[in-house]
């Protein structure tokens, strides 16, 4: 079996995910979103500018063949080069599938981490390629020279699964020069240098390693969790979110996490059903009050596909949605590898008139940024006492950012600000909807809401920027416009039908 340090991380992140890259039908891979073609574009780009400020040799291997690639690189370190990059480590367990302990000092040869249990059959070899290995004054088996091991990431904090990566280029370059590096290193967005503490994280890396062959020596796969922060760039999405759709799997309702899921499954609440029929006293057991309410009354609004009232929310009721005569509806576009907000997205609803025009501020190139701020400020100023609906918090954040860019003062900006309605923070505080998140599109979505192109996104929009940048293509811009347009459309229906729903429940109460 082997083991790289792909598989590790992507372990790390979900078992699942390592047991089907192992064992599933590759054709049955959803294909790569752009938004993920970017990122690897981006990282590349990232690791490029890094190795292009220092000199560093490679060793040459045929593509993928590990066993070449392990012995050019030592070559290369037995040479004492003093920085090799796309380097491989390899190391082949023995049949007792055992790892060697972590000594801060020296690399101890003893079996002391047995990882499956004695006797497996199973050979397993381990494979790392650190981005970077830099030669430092030190013994090994080499001479007085020591590796140690770098690895270059986008991400902007030292993640976990980046830690158990850099920990296991450590245990390999010990097991083959012979000695352990005292740290290493992780470069990451910022270009910081930041040290892996390797008595802490090698312990963890291989209690991460042992439960990893013990996941893919078992069958069947790990069960299914969706989750979208998780899942949402997985080539298994697809795969997975079918059969949790047809196991009506409990990862599907909002706020069931992983950890809580485990707390449903001991209480032996595990559809929709059995949740939605649950007494309180059941959940409380477990649960505090207020999430055991929140669990049960998410089910039963999935179960009944109905809208809930929350009824003992503080702020439930109409009154928290303001109404104009003139009301704006505001979504962003932006490019987070840029800093940059590229799109101010305004629709204008005058709802006596009847008329509603999409006013979209669009930076063409990056630096009409200040630009179409300007044109923003202009149109909201000329509707003064017009609320403006937005989702979630990011326009006002971005409001906070552009004005501290652009010197706006403070004073304009803070009367502006106190105009801002956020329709997220008023659903989250008065209905519970049958859906399986609550974002724009899925609420929208249950309104009966379509956006024109079924397959847009916020992170195709960063895609299609980033390609029109490149390539001139006018279509992208119209499809990115499209995109935000109906985001402005489908905040208004929500704040629409949110104010009816609301409206109506008051009625009955009266
Ligand atoms: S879609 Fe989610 S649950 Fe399925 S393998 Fe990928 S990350 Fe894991």
């Amino acid at each position: 079996m082997l083991i790289t340090e792909d598989l590790l991380l992507h372990y790390k992140r979900c078992p699942r995910r390592a047991f089907l890259d192992i064992y599933n039908d590759p054709n049955s891979k959803d294909r790569d979103q752009d938004f993920l073609l970017k990122l690897r574009q981006d990282s590349l780009a990232h690791r490029q500018s890094i190795l292009a400020l220092t000199t560093v040799q490679r060793p040459y291997y045929p593509s993928r063949d590990w066993q070449a690639g392990a012995n050019a690189t030592l070559e290369l370190m037995q040479q004492g080069v003093e920085q090799i990059t796309k380097g491989v480590l390899m190391l082949s367990l023995s049949d007792d599938l055992a790892v060697p302990s972590f000594n801060s000092l020296s690399y101890n040869h003893g079996n002391d981490l047995p990882l499956v249990t004695s006797g497996s059959p199973i050979a397993v070899t381990l494979v790392a390629y650190p981005d970077l290995l830099t030669k430092h004054p030190g013994k090994s088996d080499f001479g007085d020279w020591i590796y140690v091991p770098t690895t270059i990431k986008l991400g902007r904090r030292p993640k976990p699964e980046y830690q158990i990566v850099a920990a296991l280029q450590a245990q390999l370059l010990a097991a083959t020069q012979g000695v352990w590096s005292e740290t290493a290193q992780l470069i990451l967005r910022n270009q910081d240098s930041y040290s892996v503490k390797l008595e802490r994280w090698v312990p963890q890396m291989q209690t991460v390693l042992k439960n990893c062959i013990e996941t893919l020596l078992a069958s069947p796969a790990p069960e299914v969790f969706i989750s979208r922060h998780r899942c949402s760039l997985c080539h298994w999405y697809s795969d997975c979110y079918a059969q949790a759709q047809a196991q009506q799997h409990l990862s599907l309702l909002p706020g069931v996490t992983p950890s809580r899921y485990q707390d449903l499954q001991m209480l032996n609440l595990t559809t929709p059903e059995s949740l939605a029929n649950a007494s309180p006293a059941q959940l409380e057991t477990v649960f505090d009050g207020e999430l055991t309410t929140q669990l049960i009354r998410q089910a039963q609004a999935v179960v009944q596909n109905r809208a809930i009232l929350k009824t003992d929310s503080p702020t439930s009721g109409a009154l928290t949605i303001p109404s104009a005569p003139v009301e704006l509806y505001f979504d962003i576009e932006a490019e987070p590898e840029r800093h940059l907000d590229y799109l101010l997205g305004v629709l204008v609803v005058e709802r006596e008139a009847e008329r509603e025009r999409f006013y979209p501020f669009l930076a063409e190139q990056p630096f009409e940024e200040a630009a179409i701020w300007q044109q923003f400020l202009e149109l909201v100023a000329r509707y003064p006492d017009a609320p403006i609906f937005h989702y979630s918090d990011y326009e006002v954040d971005t409001v906070k950012r552009l004005a501290k860019l652009y010197d706006t003062p403070r004073s304009s900006v803070k009367s502006l600000l106190s105009r801002f309605v956020d329709v997220h923070q008023c659903v989250m505080g008065t209905v519970t909807f049958p859906v399986e998140s609550y974002s724009l599109k899925h609420l929208a979505h249950w309104l009966g809401f379509e956006w024109r192109d079924a397959g847009a996104s916020g992170a195709q929009c960063v895609w299609w920027y980033d390609q029109w940048l490149r390539t001139g293509d006018r279509t992208l811009l119209e499809a990115i416009l499209r995109y935000n347009e109906d985001d402005c459309r489908a905040t208004y229906r929500l704040k629409t039908w949110l104010c009816e729903f609301l409206q109506a429940a008051a009625t009955n109460c009266n």
